[in-house]
């Protein structure tokens, strides 16, 4: 038995308030990335079919240079930087990436498939300053889809669980592909009984866009989705998911490229891991009159996107921009549109004082200042 169990519990408080602070620059000002992925190598130990974000033969981008593009992000504000991949656990140096990240107040979480954990491997990045690691698991046998299996890593979650002391986040994905839609379910159950937040994932083709699901695969959706956290309970309609594995569209404004940037390999920003090539320009050249413009640019695949990361973020403007509304879309249940009117009485009086134009800039310039945090 470690002591780490106890460190990460005892240090959650301080990751959320990190959370509120991101939260709180994000509803301060759109002037800003609130997330964006990098990708120290293409590289991938695996080969799931579905999947366009890998090969077998790249290199790891040199240290010195991910260290001067995390530093470009840092000065264009960013709050919260992603690595993934391929496999970002391949980089040799992955943690000296996370650290800088730290040091510059960032929030720093990886992507991975969870193959190369060892112990000591999480010790190291305890000592970076890792925020938060997700998995994604597919199934709970290895197949010609995915070996990303909970078979495989049961012993990667129980080291987790022994040495992490950031938190540590599943994915347990569903749709077209996936073999039997009730691993999901499983797949959850066990990320809970090992004190793991639990988040659902739809597996999309290689433009970002949904493929039709069957009847149990919704049902296993639903199931996941309801098992979230209580402290989170109170979202659990997640409009967009919902919609998408029903083949309804979604309208919301994508805001990729400002918001959300996606850094390849080769240093350039794109929308998204889906949309590479747009608008494909150096980090190091990208200012805030690029930021400015794609926040309103169109993006004609956004009614069946299903790059989640990318929704939240556009959620946060959402509810700059039109509280009320955004509220009512985050507690109604999907099937009934809840009225304002029908809205709690505290939820009034919160958005009405903390999200209204000018009080609520002044509140989380506030909050900001308060939660300046290490
Ligand atoms: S593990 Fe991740 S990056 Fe690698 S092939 Fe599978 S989905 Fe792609
Ligand atoms: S809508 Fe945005 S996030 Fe989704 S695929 Fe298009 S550019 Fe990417």
């Amino acid at each position: 038995m470690t002591l780490a169990p106890f460190i990460r519990k005892l240090r959650g408080p301080l990751r959320r308030l990190r959370e509120t602070r991101m939260f709180a620059q994000a509803l301060r000002s759109a002037r800003h990335p609130i997330l964006a992925h990098i990708v120290p190598t293409r590289r991938c130990n695996l080969a799931c079919s579905y999947c366009n974000e890998y090969d077998h033969a790249s290199q790891p981008v040199a240290t010195e240079e991910m260290l001067r593009r995390v530093d470009q992000l840092a000065a264009l504000g960013t709050s919260i930087i992603t690595a993934s991949g391929g496999e970002p656990l391949l980089h040799p140096e992955l943690d000296r990436i996370i650290a800088r990240i730290h040091q510059h107040r960032i929030i720093a979480t990886v992507i991975t498939n969870g193959y190369l954990l060892t112990p000591e491997r999480i010790r190291r990045l305890n000592r970076a300053g890792l925020h938060q690691l997700q998995i994604s698991i597919d199934n709970l046998l290895p197949d010609d889809v995915s070996k990303k299996s909970l078979k495989v890593l049961d012993q990667k979650l129980r080291w987790l669980a022994a040495h992490a002391e950031f938190d540590v986040s599943i994915n347990a994905v569903v749709g077209a592909g996936i073999g039997n839609p009730q691993d999901a379910v499983t797949i959850a159950r066990r990320a809970s009984e090992l004190g793991f937040t639990v988040t659902a994932g739809v597996v999309h083709d290689d433009s970002g866009q949904l493929k039709p699901v069957s009847e149990p695969v919704r049902a296993a959706l639903d199931q996941v989705l309801n098992m979230r956290k209580p402290l989170f309970s109170f979202v659990r309609y997640d409009r967009f998911q919902y919609n998408l594995v029903r083949g309804l569209p979604n309208e919301w404004q994508c805001r990729a490229g400002s918001r959300y940037l996606y850094i390849c390999e080769n240093g350039l920003v794109h929308w998204c891991s889906q949309q590479r090539g747009y608008p494909g320009i150096p980090l190091a050249r990208y200012t805030a009159a690029d930021l400015e413009r794609e926040y309103r640019s169109a993006k004609s695949c956004a009614p069946y996107c299903t790059i989640n990361c990318v929704q939240k973020t556009a959620l946060m403007d959402e509810l700059r921009e039109n509280p009320r509304e955004t509220i009512l879309h985050v507690l109604s249940p999907p099937e009934q549109r809840l009225d304002p009117a029908q809205l709690p009485l505290s939820v009034r009086m919160l958005t009405g004082i903390f999200l209204h134009p000018r009080r609520g800039r002044w509140f989380s310039q506030m909050a900001e200042r308060l939660l300046k945090l290490k």
